[in-house]
């Protein structure tokens, strides 16, 4: 799902809000981010099935991408406010519960 300028602008605000000097890359060492405008989702494990609605949970994601070496970092789509739990399926976790 594609995020819209307002969710894009919203992950801005609460990812300063949460760390106001700047996320530090563990890998480079250095604060430049790209927020991937899109949010991707991953899936309870069930041996190997890819099990589509039912009672396997979903975990929605926004991404981000060091601009220097790449390395990707993944905040909680629901945590940052641009999936609505109220609005999504049942499955969609908090936090990975
Ligand atoms: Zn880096």
């Amino acid at each position: 799902m594609k995020l819209t300028q307002d969710q894009v602008q919203t992950v801005i605000r609460r990812i300063n809000e949460v760390s106001p000097h700047g996320i530090v890359c563990p890998i480079c060492g250095q604060r430049h981010w790209n927020i991937n405008d899109v949010i991707i989702e991953s899936r309870e494990f069930q041996n190997g099935n890819l099990i589509i609605g039912g009672e396997s949970a979903i975990i929605p994601f926004v991404s981000l991408n060091c601009t220097n070496c790449g390395n990707t970092i993944l905040f909680n789509a629901l945590h940052l406010g641009v999936v609505n739990r109220n609005t999504t399926n049942n499955n969609v976790e908090n936090n990975g519960r």
